[in-house]
């Protein structure tokens, strides 16, 4: 069966070292374009993945795409802020999109990019690799099974040391931590007990380079509510590595530490050491959007589900700002 053909926008860190690895373990899709501003990278890429002249773009070209019958989805690894413009233009030159998370900075942004996408009859997928990752799907078993009883608690950390570049700049970057990798933990919460938060909460850091994040907030805690009086304590940061996820329930408990790293997540429940494989997330993920195209099937990370956790990211901004309980309805 031919694969569905990728091209990678933006050719920075994720795409080298995470992305373009992936696309060769692929088995329903693979690397045959890339758009980048760099002709340097350009020839790099073109040697290293054997990528056709043709199929090189600049961000200048790039809507020439449409006239690329070897590229079939458009995958969107840049700054925030660039999300909703690149997709929306991959969509009107007629190709499915994998957009990276946060799918973008506002919800605004995210019905344009639906709305696309929707008027271009192309599907949408977020770059939620964790969802396809063996440790964090046994988590939601676990969650929603209620194999423990009732979730009584949830605790949820994630942080970056060393954060440089537009990640420091809340124009390009929407936020700080929160939306770089406090994104994972709303989602651990989510997918773990199968239902949403119907309010939040949220206090900032104090912050030991205040010149370095003039813009944004170098950490921040914050607490979803969920039905059912469960509160799930969730902290971010850019000034300290941390990497956690951890239920408790009636009768039991279960974690994952790491939880939502690239490679080596490790889990143990109350009663035991989870076994389970090791696997690369995003081959996984790529193939799963490919999958869904080629069969005409839901994607298991749409852009929808992207929305909602922007919508949920900024009520929690919202309250780290007001000082108040935003309720998410
Ligand atoms: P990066 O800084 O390493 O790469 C960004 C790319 O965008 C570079 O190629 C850069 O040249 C290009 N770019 C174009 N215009 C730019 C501008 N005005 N300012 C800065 N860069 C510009 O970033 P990254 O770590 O590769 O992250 C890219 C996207 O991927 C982000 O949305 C990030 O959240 C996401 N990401 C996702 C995961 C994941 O696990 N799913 C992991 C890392 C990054």
């Amino acid at each position: 069966m031919e694969k569905l053909g990728v091209a990678l926008v933006g050719l920075g860190k994720y795409s080298e070292e995470q992305l373009a690895p992936a696309l060769l373990k692929t088995t329903k899709c693979s690397l045959t374009g890339i758009v980048t501003g760099n002709t340097g990278k350009a020839a790099e890429w073109e040697k290293k993945y054997d990528i056709p002249a043709k199929n090189i773009y600049s961000y200048e070209n790039f809507d020439s795409i449409k006239d690329n019958p070897d590229l079939d989805i458009i995958y969107i690894v840049l700054p925030n802020s660039m999300h909703a413009e690149y997709t929306i233009r991959a969509a009107k030159a007629g190709k499915h999109v994998i957009c990276e998370k946060p799918m973008a900075n506002t919800v605004e942004e995210c019905d344009a990019m639906i709305a696309a996408c929707r008027d271009a009859g192309k599907m949408l997928s977020i770059g939620y690799r964790l969802h396809f990752e063996p440790y964090n799907i046994e988590m939601m078993r676990l969650g929603r099974e209620k194999a423990f009883g009732p979730i009584k608690k949830i605790i949820a950390v994630h942080g970056l040391a060393n954060t440089e570049g537009w990640r420091l700049d809340k124009t390009l970057a929407g936020g700080g931590p929160l939306m770089d990798v406090g994104i994972y933990c709303v989602q651990a919460c989510i997918y773990t007990t199968g239902m949403q938060p119907v309010a939040v909460r949220a206090q900032e850091g104090k912050k030991t380079d205040p010149e370095k994040f003039n813009t944004i907030e170098e950490s921040m805690q914050f607490q979803l509510e969920f039905p059912g009086e469960l509160i799930a304590e969730c902290s971010c940061t850019y000034s300290k590595k941390e990497n956690f996820f951890r239920a408790d329930a009636e009768y039991g408990w279960f974690e994952l530490s790491p939880a939502y790293a690239f490679s080596g997540i490790k889990g143990r429940t109350s009663e035991a050491e989870m076994r389970l494989p090791q696997v690369v997330q995003q081959a996984l993920q790529m193939d799963g959007f490919a999958a869904a195209i080629i069969n005409k099937i839901a994607d298991r990370v749409p852009g929808e589900m992207g929305r909602k956790y922007v919508k949920i990211l900024q009520a929690i901004y919202m309250a780290m700002e007001t000082g108040q309980r935003i309720d998410i309805s």
